[in-house]
């Protein structure tokens, strides 16, 4: 029997895995794919690399205790070169374009030229994005665990404080309302959901302007096979094809995991990484606490969202084209709501995702709960009208595509339509939400230790835990949840990282 059962392979699994074996926990990890990596993933289409995931990862700056996770799991560091642009996205409505540009005097500039009518509030933006600069995420160890000094680093963190206080309670919704010009409510607004804080979009735009939210070369299929590798060649076990079907309690332990082929192995300790909804209808409902119940029960204070992702190849290369665009197009429909934004994610600095002199774009539509609904509601009745829908779709948005890059047209080729409701099949997503909790103004943000009440030999870890979820907040509470079961059992002091 290994020390630690880990449920669940993307990256918080991956990354419990890592820190129990340099620890000298004995662990395995059981996925229920046939791949680790979780919504951390890409997969081929003809002859085209589809990458499912990372468009920014916070943590790319060295100096940074984030970075220092992504190197001990093998992400960052150790030659693993960064995509570095100038800008993070061009925003295009009506022909009239901006910038989030790395340089924010020049981001400034610009906004200034283009909507001298908003003059105030774009310094206003962009000190705020200033003063963010300051935060950096705390990742090394669990706030209790955390002493004077660890507390005292944080005021490092304290100039950020007067922006929280005055925009906290404000979503981004909200806050584009100080605008007038359109194309400055864009570039505020398109990229995250309008319920979240406008802090996300001060943190966010913060993150890349200090080199903080790079994109590593190779994508999400290096994070994951760099992440899967380390594991593996620190003495960890994989078993994929393994769909845990529930767990055996006795005497307030997990003493046993069962598998839906009819398998089972017994256990020392778990780390459950699955998707909460996932494990606590392993774990049995009447375990999940207050802390979950209130998120789940709370929509409009807590609600989800998710994607629709299209992916075209093009007869040609694309290099010309912006790295990311957003612009405004004819309406069309999504899930019985209308649209008339899309995003536009273009490939052409990944040597390795399209064959020589092709192109390929991802198309990115937001989707929220009730389109999750309509999604699903359309492929648990009827296959082929979810076919149906997603094949209308795609050519509403190569109609749009063709109409706003015309040296396109008739070059396009659909390769892939993601919805929602793909990221619930083969992940067991909740409603397909590949984030957390969204953080709306006005409510606590949603952290959890991942230690639940009855039981003592049990731990979630996942991008749940800590609102908003991402990357980021994956690989931080598999770390801690090897040091909160370390804790438990007195041995806080064999956790440990990789010597450098
Ligand atoms: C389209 C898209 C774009 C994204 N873009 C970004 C981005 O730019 N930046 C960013 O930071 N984040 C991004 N994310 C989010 C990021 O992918 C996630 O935050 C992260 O991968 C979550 O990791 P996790 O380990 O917490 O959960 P998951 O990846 O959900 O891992 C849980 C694992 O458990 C497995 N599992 C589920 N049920 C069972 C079971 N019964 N038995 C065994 N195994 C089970 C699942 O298959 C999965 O592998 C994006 C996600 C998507 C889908």
């Amino acid at each position: 029997m290994k020390d630690v059962t880990i449920i669940g392979g993307g990256i918080s699994g991956l990354t419990a895995g890592i820190y129990a074996q340099l620890s000298g926990l004995q662990s395995e990890i059981y996925e229920r794919h046939t791949i680790v990596g979780g919504q951390c993933t890409s997969w081929m289409r003809n002859g085209f690399h589809i990458d499912n995931c990372v468009h920014w990862m916070t943590g790319t700056n060295p100096k940074t205790e984030l970075y220092q996770l992504w190197t001990d799991v093998g992400v960052l560091g150790n030659g693993q070169e960064l995509l570095k642009h100038d800008y993070f996205l061009q925003v295009n409505i009506d022909g009239v374009k901006a910038h989030v540009w790395r340089d924010l005097n020049k981001m400034q500039d610009e906004l200034l030229a283009i909507a001298p009518e908003d003059a105030k509030e774009i310094r206003s933006f962009i000190k705020a994005i200033k003063d963010f600069q300051a935060i950096s995420i705390p990742a090394l160890k669990p706030n209790e665990q955390m002493n004077f000094g660890d507390k005292i680093k944080m005021l490092s963190m304290i100039k950020a404080l007067p922006v929280a206080r005055k925009f906290g309670t404000m979503s981004i919704d909200d806050y584009i309302k100080r605008f007038k010009n359109p194309t400055i409510k864009a570039l505020i607004s398109n990229y995250l959901p309008k319920q979240y804080y406008v802090l996300a979009t001060f943190f966010m735009y913060a993150m890349f302007t200090t080199g903080n939210a790079d994109l590593p070369l190779g994508g999400s299929d290096m994070i994951t096979n760099r992440m899967r590798d380390t594991y593996l060649s620190l003495g960890g076990e994989i078993h994929c094809r393994k769909k845990a079907n529930k767990f055996v309690i006795e005497n307030q332990r997990v003493t046993k995991v069962e598998f839906e082929d009819g398998s089972a192995t017994e256990t020392k300790n778990v780390i459950c990484t699955t998707d909460p909804s996932v494990s606590f209808a392993l774990l049995g409902e009447t375990y999940m606490d207050a802390i979950f119940r209130k998120c789940y029960a709370d929509k409009k204070s807590y609600p989800i969202f998710s994607e629709v992702n299209v992916y075209f190849s093009v007869e040609t290369s694309i290099a010309h084209l912006p790295i990311m665009e957003l612009f405004n197009c004819e309406p069309f429909e999504i899930a019985n709501k209308t649209h008339s934004v899309l995003c536009m994610n273009n490939y052409a600095d990944e040597p390795n995702f399209a064959p020589e002199g092709k192109g390929l774009m991802q198309i990115l539509v937001v989707q929220y709960e009730e389109d999750y609904e309509y999604w699903n509601n359309l492929y648990t009745t009827d296959k082929e009208a979810y076919r149906q829908a997603k094949t209308a779709l795609v050519k509403e948005i190569q109609s749009r595509l063709e109409k706003h890059y015309p040296e396109l047209q008739g070059k396009l080729t659909e390769i892939e339509c993601v919805t929602p409701k793909s990221f619930n099949r083969f992940t067991g997503a909740y409603k397909g939400s590949y984030m957390g909790f969204v953080q709306t103004p006005h409510v606590e943000k949603m952290t959890h230790t991942g230690i639940i009440d009855g039981l003592n030999n049990f731990h979630l870890a996942g991008q749940w835990l800590l609102t908003p979820g991402g990357l980021p907040n994956a690989l931080i509470t598999g770390r801690w949840a090897v040091q909160r079961l370390l804790q438990r059992e007195n041995r806080l002091h064999d956790f440990c990282c990789k010597k450098k």
